[in-house]
């Protein structure tokens, strides 16, 4: 016989755990689903086959969600301030260009709304998903099943109980794939950027390969980062210096984001070690000292999708399952995050006025809360992948005209440095600086 559940979400990776852990808090008994077992979930770095060597930006109004959740305290030993950003450009031709954008928080530090917040925090995934796991197993209404995924969903199943012209619209039907049931309210996919339930419900994506791999690994040196994050676009690619607290906060570790055509990222990844050190350290430059490798490298291929809807009857697309983009900016995360904060809202206001959370009516409100916010974010992410790929000279002058000039233009550069803050018009208050 199957079991009940309120809410299930299928995939406990960093997106499923805090749409699990809102859920569970606007009062809805949730199921989290997701095939890890609960050794690798505990202690991610225990099977080095599926540690997420990464580090994620977390900005600043992001942070603030954690916060609201309570997570805030455990996090915030692993969790490095960025306090500047610094962008430029370089070509192997031209080399680093002298025109470059700087953001600083203390510069935006009197401004409202963003009381002294930095722009955000650097955490390493490893340790981001064992705090959101301990956390979410500490939940109330939260249950997580290890193991197992979900196999097949039937939005409107034929049932002997609760039959309505011959079609169940109450409840989906969840079956995993160790053949055990659940019917459910609302389904919840958060299974990433290949989304198999997305397919089954027949939702599609607008889909595509970037021909790049983003290669990770993270590095010692000899000099303090002071909380400065670095990003330069090269025409094959951006490479991101991300500052990690580092062993005992003594800010002299950094994440790196090498991200090159395919090709030359699995050249790059098959050198040995001094061969590729000696290469980073031609592209890092010697502003922070002599540098050391402190992490393995990954290599991962790097895609676009986004899918034409986030829900139907029953089924709600929430994190990389409705929306994967090009990480140059940090910014996928964050959008899976806000996804969760008008999701919360969204759970909030259904219990409130009793009303029928899987409908598409409701629904429907969280889609509107969140299209034109990833859209646009998606939207950005691609172009400037384009834009600095593109080595014809007079675009290359128009480029560092245009970052010259929101250098010198204090609202754009403020404007710029909100979004990064990822401060908007309408955003959920659950993401309130305060
Ligand atoms: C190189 C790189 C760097 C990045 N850096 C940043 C950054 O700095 N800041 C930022 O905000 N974002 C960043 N991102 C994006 C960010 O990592 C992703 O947006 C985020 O991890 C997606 O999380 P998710 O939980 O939605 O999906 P996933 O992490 O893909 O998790 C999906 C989960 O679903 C489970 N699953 C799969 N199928 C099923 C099934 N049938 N049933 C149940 N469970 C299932 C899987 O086991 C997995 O645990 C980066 C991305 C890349 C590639």
């Amino acid at each position: 016989m199957a079991k009940q559940a309120d809410i299930i979400i299928a995939g406990g990776g960093l997106n499923g755990l805090i749409a699990g852990m809102v859920a569970a808090k606007a009062g809805y008994k949730t199921l989290i689903v997701e095939p890890q077992s609960a050794i690798v979930m505990q202690n991610p770095q225990l099977d080095a086959t599926v540690k997420d060597g990464r580090a994620s930006t977390i900005a600043a109004t992001s942070f603030a969600l954690l916060k609201r959740m309570g997570l805030a305290d455990d996090l915030a030993p692993h969790a490095q301030r960025i306090n500047d950003i610094r962008v430029t450009e370089a070509d192997p031709l031209w080399g680093v260009s002298p025109f470059f954008l700087h953001f600083s928080a203390d510069k935006l530090a009197k401004k409202k709304p963003t009381n002294d917040e930095p722009f955000g925090y650097v955490i390493e995934n490893t340790i981001l998903r064992h705090i959101f796991y301990a956390h979410a197993n500490k939940c109330d209404n939260l249950q997580i099943l290890h193991g197992v995924s979900v196999a097949q969903v039937d939005f409107t199943p034929k049932t002997d109980a609760n039959n309505n012209d011959g079609k169940n619209q109450q409840q989906a039907l969840v079956t995993l794939d160790n053949e055990a049931q659940y019917l459910t309210t609302l389904i919840i996919a958060c299974d990433g950027r290949n989304s198999k339930i997305r397919g089954q419900a027949g939702i599609d994506a607008m889909q595509w390969h970037y021909k790049q791999k983003a290669i990770i690994t993270a590095v010692h040196h000899e000099r303090k980062h002071g909380g400065v994050a670095v990003e330069q676009f090269h025409p094959s690619g951006a490479f991101a210096i991300l500052p990690l607290c580092g062993d005992e906060h003594s800010e002299q570790k950094s994440a790196i984001v090498w991200i090159e055509r395919s090709e030359t990222a699995d050249r790059l990844n098959q050198l040995d070690e001094a061969h590729f050190l000696l290469l980073l350290k031609e592209k890092f430059g010697d502003f922070l000292g002599d540098i050391a490798l402190a992490a393995p490298r990954q290599c991962y291929p790097l895609s676009f999708s986004h899918a034409k809807k986030y829900y139907q009857h029953r089924l709600l697309l929430l994190g990389d399952s409705a929306h994967a983009i090009h990480p140059l900016a940090g910014q996928g995360l964050n959008l899976g995050l806000r996804d969760s904060a008008v999701l919360w809202d969204m759970l909030e206001k259904c219990r409130r006025l009793g009303l029928d959370i899987g409908r598409t009516e409701n629904l429907h409100d969280f889609e509107r809360g969140r299209k034109a916010d990833n859209h646009a974010v998606a939207a950005m992410t691609d172009l400037l992948n384009r834009l600095f790929a593109n080595r014809i000279p007079p675009l290359r002058f128009l480029r560092q005209l245009g970052m010259h000039a929101v250098n010198k233009t204090p609202p754009l550069k403020n404007f710029f440095a909100y979004r990064a803050m990822g401060v908007k018009k309408g955003m959920s208050d659950k993401m309130r600086l305060d």
